[in-house]
């Protein structure tokens, strides 16, 4: 019995060890103590206080201020010594749709009726222009037993107009008050547009006009573009269905006199930046560390400019300060035996878009890429804590062990902070692991970890500001994600991956 229970014990102990020695390899850590130390509060305050300042305007994907950042984040680069990362250039472009859908243009009878007070719409549709239409009014514009709003009137190449709901006492089949079955079946009967007459249209236009004050984007792949199912779907008020499109009762069909036409060219195509730094690893170069941070943000706010100071500010600049670091150990002989890539993204607001581009254009192959650090938001306190010693993780354990054993234990053994994995839970409802860049990555089996440290009452606001970031904080944790870069760019072994263990 005795023996059994040492016997197991020293087993325990051995595991122990064992354990220690593949998460963190001896590589050169008094050197890495060294470098570690020129990441400062003093320098990260600089920068961000050039980025998020209100000259950048909020650094909006595709918008003057986001490419005056890349401007700087470029020179910086370029001044501490890392090569470009794009074949001789530090910008990898990719091409952004922005819809704009104040854009549409709608003239019935020569004037113009206006978007959200007169129409809105539902639905996409393809860019087009459609000039001196006939439109033709036909009640509820559903077909049942026995009965069509259609019969007598031919709509081909026409633009039709109903009214909400559906006639009493007539069998119908389907769900007719749902609008895309109207649709569907105008376009069946040749018509290449719908307008429906809205009883409640200004509730709807007010809730509608929350979601279009910012354009949308998305990248541009040719062919790989969401396909255009359906005719052009507007919705009018009743006050423009008497008064421009002259329907005075709406219980009589007929061909309406004014001709319509509809500008729908509202896709305009424009380019963003990643901005990627490399150093060139030792023996290992073919491998690649990458470390990311969004540094686009939201622009404009109903005319304030939102800064963007923690969101994030305060991942660029950390970015910036590990750039240095790990330059200055490289120029001093010290340099990494794995390539580390430094890729500051954009479009991140817009979908992660930056980072979609980059794994679907990767410059450096992905089944090369061993790890991608992410930093998005770690410059505030947020309302779970009393003090600025911790750091949320996602993400380290879903895809290597290996990893998120070395990130504990360089942070137990040098950074000690508190490391809060509340976030790493599944079933959390916020569900921020798939809400940054490194997502991306995760999706190509690339291990990855995500620091960040909530979210504040200033989050997405105009008053998310460089006064009220706490620099100390971001030095911390740009210090836990320099150890962990140093290990994974260092080590002997290569990072395990947990489904092919
Ligand atoms: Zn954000």
């Amino acid at each position: 019995m005795r023996r059994v229970v040492s016997f197991g014990l020293g087993l325990l102990m051995l595991s122990c060890s064992v354990r220690k020695k593949s998460g963190v390899e001896n590589v050169g850590y008094e050197e890495a103590d060294r470098y570690v130390s020129m990441i400062s509060s003093e320098s990260l305050k600089e920068n961000l206080s050039v980025l998020a300042s209100d000259e950048y305007e909020g650094r909006e994907t595709a918008m003057p201020g986001q490419k005056k950042a890349a401007k700087y984040i470029a020179s910086y680069f370029d001044s501490i010594g890392l090569l470009p990362g794009n074949k001789g250039s530090y910008e990898q472009s990719f091409p952004v749709v922005i819809k704009d859908p104040s854009k549409v243009k709608v003239q019935v009878g020569g004037s113009s009726i206006h978007f959200l007070e007169d129409f809105f719409y539902i639905g996409s549709f393809s860019d087009t222009n459609l000039i001196d239409i006939p439109m033709v009014y036909l009640n509820y514009g559903v077909v049942g037993e026995g009965y069509s709003d259609y019969e007598g009137f031919d709509v081909k190449g026409k633009v039709v107009v109903i009214k909400e709901g559906v006639p009493s006492g007539v069998e119908l089949k389907g769900d007719w008050n749902n609008w895309r079955k109207k649709v569907a079946v105008a376009e069946e009967h040749g018509a290449i547009g719908l307008f429906t007459i809205k009883k409640d249209f200004k509730e709807r236009a007010e809730r509608i006009k929350y979601y279009v004050q910012n354009p949308r984007m998305e990248l541009h792949n040719k062919g790989t573009q969401k396909k255009i199912t359906s005719i052009p779907n507007f919705f009018i008020s009743e006050e423009a269905a008497q008064g421009s499109f002259g329907i005075q009762d709406v219980n009589a069909s007929k061909v309406l006199e004014r001709l319509i036409s509809l500008d729908l060219e509202i896709n305009q195509v424009l380019s963003s930046e990643n901005i990627l730094g490399f150093i060139e690893g030792s023996d290992k170069k073919d491998e690649i560390v990458v470390i990311t941070a969004h540094y686009d943000h939201l622009g404009y706010d109903a005319g304030e400019i939102c800064n963007g100071a923690d969101d994030d500010g305060s991942g660029t600049v950390a970015v910036l300060e590990l750039a240095k670091a790990f330059s200055v150990a490289k120029a001093n002989g010290h340099g990494p035996r794995r390539s580390i890539l430094f890729m500051t993204v954009s479009g991140e607001e817009k979908g992660l878009l930056g980072s979609q581009y980059y794994t679907e254009n990767p410059i450096y192959p992905l089944e090369k890429t061993v790890v991608d650090l992410n930093i998005d938001m770690i410059g505030r306190i947020d309302p779970n804590h009393e003090d600025n010693n911790y750091v949320y993780l996602i993400g380290s354990d879903k895809i290597s062990s290996d990893l998120h054993a070395i990130n504990e234990q360089v942070n137990k053994d040098r950074v000690k902070l508190n490391l809060d994995y509340t976030y790493n839970d599944e079933s959390d409802p916020n569900r921020f692991y798939y809400r940054s860049d490194h997502y991306n990555f995760a999706k190509n089996d690339i291990p990855v970890i995500f620091y960040f440290s909530g979210t504040h009452d200033d989050y997405h606001k105009p008053t998310d500001d460089v006064d009220k970031i706490d620099f100390e904080k971001i030095e911390k944790t740009t210090k836990l994600v320099f150890y962990t870069a140093w290990e994974v760019a260092n080590r002997k072994s290569s990072l395990n991956r947990i489904n092919n263990k």
